[in-house]
């Protein structure tokens, strides 16, 4: 770290003043008492007006050190702000809002797959092992999906117990794979709940090309979960109609 001091600001003005104070200093024999005296008057005004220089620049210089904490802390709460309002509290993933407004702005670029999942019974977890227990569970759904999507996807949450995953560029004959790994993995994991059962979800899919909206994809979606929960729950259904995987 650099410690050595900033240069003196007002460096040749104490020059100048040292040597007119030297000057004073020896030539009170040879100079009319006026001269000298004025000269006197003028070195303490210089003085003073130097001394009151230094002081403003130093509360100049804090008060700009002042302002640069502030905004810093400015854009942190700013991110904060654009965090809170776009992600969910409970999971972290995108909230509702955010997810219409990504699928919208990708819509103008490109192709779409949109996967809703909606869990399974949850209502039987919350009233069997209390809200908290239900709220980990909503969690560990979203750690699954977390660690099975590809890259390129994002994950929402767009209701209590229910999440989109959206796959910008996403082949329409791949996307329902993608669903199947979801549910998969869902199926799979330990949940770890008191009776020792397991969680599934039900999954609606669907793949709409460049220029479409949120509406349409989720409505196409959604009416496809709709048929997978009707059919039985824990399996994939494309917005076709066709349904893509049952589980065993
Ligand atoms: P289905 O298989 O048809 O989806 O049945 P379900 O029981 O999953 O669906 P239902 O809509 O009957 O119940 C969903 C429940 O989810 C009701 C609501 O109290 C609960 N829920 C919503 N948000 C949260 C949350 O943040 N935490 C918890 N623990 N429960 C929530
Ligand atoms: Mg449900
Ligand atoms: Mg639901």
């Amino acid at each position: 770290m650099d410690t050595a001091a900033p240069p003196d600001l007002f460096d040749a003005e104490s020059r100048a003043l040292q040597a007119a104070r030297a000057a004073y200093d020896t030539c009170a024999a040879t100079q009319p008492a006026p001269c000298h005296r004025a000269l006197g008057e003028l070195l303490t005004a210089y003085e003073r007006l130097l001394r009151e220089t230094r002081r403003l620049v130093r509360r100049s210089d804090r008060a700009e050190l002042e302002m640069n904490q502030l905004n810093l802390r400015l854009q942190d709460l700013a991110a904060e702000l654009e965090y809170r309002a776009t992600h969910d509290p409970l999971t972290g993933v995108l909230n509702r809002a955010a997810v219409i407004e990504l699928v919208n702005s990708h819509f103008a670029d490109g192709d779409i797959a949109l996967i809703v999942l909606d869990i399974d019974h949850f209502k039987r977890i919350n009233d069997s092992f209390g809200h908290p227990a239900g709220d980990r569970v909503i969690q560990a759904v979203v750690t699954c999906l977390q660690a099975q999507v590809p890259a390129t996807a994002h994950i929402g949450r767009v209701g209590g117990e229910e999440f989109t995953v959206v796959l910008p560029g996403q082949r329409g004959d791949t996307c329902g794979q993608v669903a199947q790994t979801l549910r998969s993995a869902i199926e799979a994991y330990a949940f770890d709940l008191p009776d020792g059962s397991g969680v599934t979800a039900s999954f609606g899919v669907c793949w709409l090309p460049r220029g479409s909206n949120f509406d349409i994809a989720y409505g196409l979606a959604d009416e496809a979960l709709y048929v997978a929960k009707r059919g039985g729950r824990n399996q994939v259904v494309l917005a076709s109609g066709h349904v893509h995987v049952q589980p065993a």
